[in-house]
């Protein structure tokens, strides 16, 4: 059995892809699949490419192409981002469905995986552009999106405002609200409250199971973190505001330290209004290598992938690594940290809030019926605590990594859903 896996990826995906599918192909021989179980997960459900026109402001009309993969939906309907690049492939969209369809098993939702998106550079079309492709995108794919088919997401070069025209351009097709059908969306328009810090949150909900299972006290933690964004920068505050200590923290052009712990109010005041972290006082500045070396208990890499690697996992002191970027850790760090008992709380798990609270939003929107603040919130620690812990049951058990072990239980539960409609 050929499982066609891929050396085609986008560039910034291609550690996901390498790291993932590195460790499918071990597992797969190590659970002893059959030949029709291997057949079944290495072919997508649905994979499909449409060509569609656009208006430009110049008046002419230019064709884009888009990609739309839905891998599995065993388990629910297929859930995944659209993003828009120009260097986008149906193969890399193959890759990155299959990973949602493991993100999604491994947070026991009832999802199956898909991806999308058009090969485009966003940034060379005027705003009326980019509106005028996403309907037009839409209006190819729609048959194939729906509340109970395919839920499409924000992903790279994605976000709020190309969710909503989703929403309405495929509202405008079928004549009726139809919320669901996509997540991601304002508040206002039925999108769901504690988006925005849920990849953030729901990390950090893991990550203090972790603590507990490795004794490790959560007061006064040392926290460094790598990547000052959207996820970054809402996990320091975050650490910060639940007492732990937030020592380093970084982004691009470098980042600061303080082993008395950095006031993460003060830091986030700082870099707004001097666009950069550094010279923040009482702080001193160091570089991203110095940050992921640093004295701490706990490593944040919440930046890009493949940030760290055989030429500096040596150096890495944290005692736990939370990986809420997508594979910021490449196959031989990820062997050195096993070796050296550093207990890593993969991606697939780690930043899974981000894919459950999306479920919530969808959920919330079938039912026409809007959560507290808190309510999401609660849901949401159930969801990760109970992940954690059905993972982490498999691991000690098998006595295997945490990553293996997620992915192990994931294709488990696609396998049982499959069985149980009949397919095997
Ligand atoms: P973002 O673009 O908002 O922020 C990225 C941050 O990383 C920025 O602060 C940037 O300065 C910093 N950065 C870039 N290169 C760096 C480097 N070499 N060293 C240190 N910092 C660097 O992105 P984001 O939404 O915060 O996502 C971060 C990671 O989390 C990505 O891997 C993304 O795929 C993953 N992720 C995000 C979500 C989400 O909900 N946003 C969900 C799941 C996974």
């Amino acid at each position: 059995m050929i499982i066609n896996f891929h050396e085609r990826i986008h560039v910034d995906d291609k550690n996901i892809c390498k790291l993932f599918m590195h460790e499918i192909s071990e597992l797969y021989t190590d659970m002893e699949l059959a030949a029709e179980e291997l057949e079944l997960l290495a072919m997508p459900r649905r994979s499909f490419t449409v060509h569609f026109p656009v208006r430009m402001d110049s008046g002419k009309t230019r064709m884009f192409i888009g990609h739309r993969v839905q891998y599995n939906d065993a388990r629910g309907p297929a859930k995944g981002g659209i993003r828009f690049h120009p260097d986008l492939t149906i193969d890399d969209v193959k890759d990155l469905a299959f990973l949602m369809v493991l993100k999604c098993a491994v947070a026991n939702i009832p999802f199956g995986g898909s991806k999308g998106g058009v090969i485009v550079d966003p940034k060379q079309l005027s705003g009326n552009e980019l509106e005028l492709l996403t309907r037009s995108y839409v209006r190819a794919i729609n048959n194939f999106i729906g509340p109970f088919k395919d839920i499409p997401a924000p992903d790279v070069f994605t976000g709020e405002k190309i969710m909503v025209w989703i929403m309405d351009e495929f509202e405008r097709i079928k004549g009726e609200h139809v919320p669901a059908v996509v997540t991601g969306k304002p508040v206002e328009l039925g999108g769901t409250k504690a988006r925005n810090y849920s990849t953030a949150l729901g990390g950090i909900y893991v990550l203090e199971e972790a603590m507990k299972k490795l004794n490790m006290g959560q007061e006064g933690a040392r926290v460094a973190i790598q990547g000052f964004g959207n996820v970054g920068k809402n996990a320091a505050r975050l650490f910060f505001e639940r007492g732990y200590k937030v020592v380093a923290v970084s982004a691009t052009g470098g980042g600061i330290i303080d082993q008395a712990g950095l006031d993460i109010q003060k830091v986030i005041s700082h870099q707004e209004s001097r666009g950069s972290l550094l010279d923040f006082a009482g702080a001193a500045d160091i570089t991203n290598q110095e940050l992921l070396a640093c004295d701490c208990d706990v490593l944040v890499p919440a930046a890009l992938s493949d940030q760290i690697h055989n030429g500096n996992a040596d150096n890495v002191k944290a005692r736990i690594i939370l990986e809420l970027a997508n594979a910021p850790t490449t196959i031989d760090a990820d062997k050195i940290f096993f070796n050296k008992n550093i207990f890593v709380i993969p991606d697939v798990l780690a930043n899974a809030g981000g894919v459950v609270v999306s479920y919530f939003e969808w959920s919330q929107n079938l039912n026409s019926s809007y959560w507290t603040e808190e309510e999401v919130l609660r849901n949401l620690k159930n969801i990760m605590v109970n992940s954690f812990n059905d993972v982490y049951a498999a691991c000690s058990h098998e006595y295997c990594r945490m990553r293996r072990s997620a992915y192990r239980l994931a294709i488990k539960r696609v396998l049982e859903a499959e069985r149980l409609r009949g397919n095997l």
